[in-house]
């Protein structure tokens, strides 16, 4: 334990001298001599030579720094259409990247081709797969992240999956499960739109809608892991049946497939618009988005109509939550202003004043990019996590 505590110090300050790591952690420095000296002998830190500065009438100490190739992590990111594997080394720092179309057959049909991808990826960088200490694999749907089992994916045709039991058949080290909110709220604090937030709220608006909450940067997960389940709150007076089972749900009004079906009934009725539908004679949200920015009046109702909902939703939980930062992120918040700006209006229309005071609201700074980053943040604050639990049990 007193080494994973000298390890983590090393990593967290870059660069730092033996004595300086003994004065953080409140270790002897003999003892901190004695971890340092074994990881250095397993390749785990390296001594970089003297410091610039040296203590009063002493020598310069030696540097240590730890060796982002001892120690690598994984992100898998599962999308309803396209799936993303990161390699990352012990900084964070991708060194290699997959992304493929997410199979489409039974869930442990899937889940085994996923974790064969992502053994062909680490292979493919030329990472040892026993230097892999964890693997964050994030899923859209329900997650309940005790037992690393999806409870719900409705647009995978998921249920009651036990994603880690069915990927660790194929990969080593500690394998994590989460969901797409929460996956991207954390990359999102750490390097995207709400860098050193530490109570932010992610509205995540894509084929369904979720939130992820970071209650002083770290997950609030709740009981079985459900927190934030925004889109799954009734709008009063909505009554479209909703794939949860229940009626008139925010992402029955606000979501892909509601843009997609409010877009067919303005070209079924005949409105003036010219939203078409596309080569699958289907009309697709993406025809909505294109429409919308090209100047059409129905289109650009739509998406007000969208982020009004959304924005409503989101007041919910900025009262609930009270957090100092929101984030749009998905496939809607792609769409930009159309559907953004009436989402912030009607955020701030419908929050407590007090609550909107100061609240920065902002759109994702990863896109595409956020879940599958998250993956990987999750999986070294877990690997960390866990011997912090340890050391206090
Ligand atoms: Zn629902």
């Amino acid at each position: 334990m007193n080494r994973s505590l000298v390890l983590e110090a090393i990593k967290a300050a870059g660069q730092i001298s033996r004595a300086r790591v003994a004065e953080q952690v409140g270790l002897t420095k003999p003892t901190v001599s004695a971890i340092v000296d074994a990881l250095l002998h397993e390749g785990v830190l390296r001594e970089l030579g003297p410091g610039a500065t040296a203590a009063l009438g002493g020598r310069r100490p030696i540097l240590l720094e730890f060796d982002s190739s001892s120690e690598y992590v994984v992100g898998v990111g599962v999308g309803v259409r396209r799936t993303a594997i990161v390699v990352a080394n012990g900084r964070g720092v991708e060194v290699a990247r997959t992304t493929f179309a997410t199979p489409r057959s039974s869930p442990a049909t899937a889940l085994a081709k996923i974790a064969s991808r992502t053994a062909a990826t680490i292979a493919e960088a030329g990472v040892d797969a026993d230097l892999v200490v964890g693997t964050g694999v994030v899923v859209p749907g329900l997650v309940d992240a005790d037992q690393s089992t999806c409870l719900l994916a409705p647009n995978l045709g998921w249920r009651d999956v036990p994603v880690r039991e069915l990927v660790s058949r194929q990969l080593g080290g500690q394998i994590f499960v989460h969901n797409t909110s929460q996956a991207a709220a954390v990359a999102e604090s750490v390097e995207g739109a709400a860098v050193g937030v530490g109570d932010v709220v992610l509205l995540y608006a894509s084929h369904g809608v979720g939130a992820g909450i970071l209650a002083d940067r770290r997950v609030f997960h709740g009981f079985r892991g459900l927190a934030g389940e925004i889109g799954h709150c009734v709008v009063p007076g909505a009554s479209e049946p909703c794939r949860c089972g229940k009626r008139g749900c925010v992402e029955t009004l606000a979501s892909g497939p509601a843009l997609a079906r409010a877009g067919a009934r303005a070209v079924e009725v005949g409105l003036a618009t010219s939203i078409r539908p596309g080569a699958r004679g289907k009309v697709t949200s993406e025809a909505v988005s294109a429409a919308a920015h090209a100047g059409d009046l129905v289109a650009l109702q739509i998406l007000a109509d969208a982020g009004r909902v959304l924005g409503i939703a989101a007041s919910w939980l900025v009262n609930v939550v009270n957090p100092a930062a929101v984030v749009v992120a998905g496939g809607l918040a792609e769409i930009g202003p159309p559907l953004l700006d009436p989402l912030e209006a009607s955020l701030r229309e419908h929050v407590l004043p007090q609550a909107a005071s100061g609240l920065l609201v902002r759109r994702s700074a990863l896109g595409q990019d956020a879940a599958v980053r998250g993956a990987v943040l999750l999986a070294r604050q877990n690997t960390e996590s866990y011997y912090r639990v340890v050391f206090r049990g």
